[in-house]
């Protein structure tokens, strides 16, 4: 099973992991050792072993050298970071964050759970804060990736790195892996990436990889797109990204908790109206959101460094030089697409 489990160590990396392990083990029996004069009673002497979950242990800390390049992070940011999307969030925490932290009360009920997730919407409306909120919350660990950090014009490059990925997400599980740009894999001239090769075999090696995964094995797959009528259908099929959360523009409720969690840490003035603002910026995603709160205490900042609260004025010349990044068409044309795929699903 550790052979199985060590895909990517070197013989140094195997060495560490032993040397780890045996250093869990002196760390679970610290507390019946005599340390002050340096011996084992007898009783411990005798139960002193290393166990498997003392490997288990060692294989989330040892960073195997053949996978550097996959990060493994534990992400800060929790669902009151985020403002508005109340439906993705819900959908997240049952689809994802329960699964996660009690595997067995879906297996008592016998229903599955899903193991890909797409979100699609708007750049900048917290696509990537909701994957990094639902691995937190879950206790998971986050392992980031985008597309075209997948595709590799070097024959055979794209597949190992996929693959590592999977190995090590395994290795650290409960693990969310977060594939961004998930419409980049498919062929497109011209950029030298993209090769209608190279992304076919890319898409069928993530594929592969899915199928491969248990259910209920802790390992969730997020994928995230701006253009979802892009995405390989292949990739959409049961059993892979079959989950589908639209993530829109937030409205204006989401739009005044947005304003008030980006202006936390601002000392902000009496007259700051965070409700007269969410109403004068309709179609601003998170992100501008976020731009508007900074704008104004650069503001604050250039009329005197020594200013100690962001007044409204300071909002109103932000706004004055902040447009929502999305357009009315823009949003009609991912509403028509959230109605096509509804009615796919
Ligand atoms: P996406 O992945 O959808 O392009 P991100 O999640 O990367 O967007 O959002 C970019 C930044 O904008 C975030 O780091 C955050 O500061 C801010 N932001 C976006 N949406 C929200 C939201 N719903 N609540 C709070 N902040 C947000």
């Amino acid at each position: 099973e550790l052979a199985r489990m060590t895909y990517g160590f070197v013989g140094a990396d195997l060495a560490a992991l032993t040397r780890e392990a045996a250093i869990e083990t002196v760390r679970r029996f610290m507390p019946r050792l005599n340390l002050e004069d340096g011996t084992i009673p007898p009783d411990v002497l005798e139960e002193l072993s290393v166990t498997r979950d003392d490997f288990m242990a060692a294989i989330k800390r040892v960073q195997p050298s053949a996978m550097r390049e996959v990060m493994v992070q534990a992400p800060n940011i929790g669902w009151s970071d985020i403002g508005g999307l109340d439906d993705a969030q819900m959908r997240l925490k049952e689809g994802v964050e329960l699964p996660l932290k009690d595997p067995d009360a879906f297996r008592r009920i016998g229903i599955r759970p899903a193991k890909g997730f797409l979100l699609y919407g708007p750049p900048g409306t917290g696509k990537t804060l909701l994957a990094k909120a639902v691995a937190r919350e879950a206790q998971a660990n986050f392992i980031a990736t985008k597309s075209s950090d997948l595709l590799s014009k070097w024959y055979g490059e794209s597949e190992q790195q996929i693959a590592r990925l999977f190995a090590r997400a395994r290795q650290v599980a409960p693990t969310v892996i977060f594939i961004d740009e998930l419409d980049s894999l498919v062929p497109a001239r011209g950029n030298g990436m993209g090769e209608p090769q190279v992304t076919e075999r890319v898409v069928n090696t993530i594929l592969a990889e899915m199928d491969g995964l248990e259910e209920l094995q802790s390992v969730v797959v997020i994928g995230a797109t701006n253009r979802p009528t892009l995405v390989d259908p292949a990739l959409l099929r049961p059993g892979r990204f079959d989950e589908l959360i639209y993530v829109p523009v937030p409205d204006r409720a989401g739009r005044q908790r947005i304003l008030s969690i980006h202006t936390g840490k601002m000392p902000l003035g009496d007259d700051v109206d965070l409700a007269s603002l969410a109403a004068r910026t309709e179609r601003f995603t998170g992100a501008d959101l976020e731009d508007l709160a900074r704008r104004a205490g650069l503001f604050a900042l250039r009329q005197s460094l020594s200013v100690d609260k962001v007044t409204m004025a300071h909002f109103e010349a932000a706004l004055e030089e902040t447009r929502a990044s999305v357009t009315p068409e823009m949003e009609h044309e991912y509403e028509k697409i959230q109605a096509t795929l509804k009615q796919k699903a």
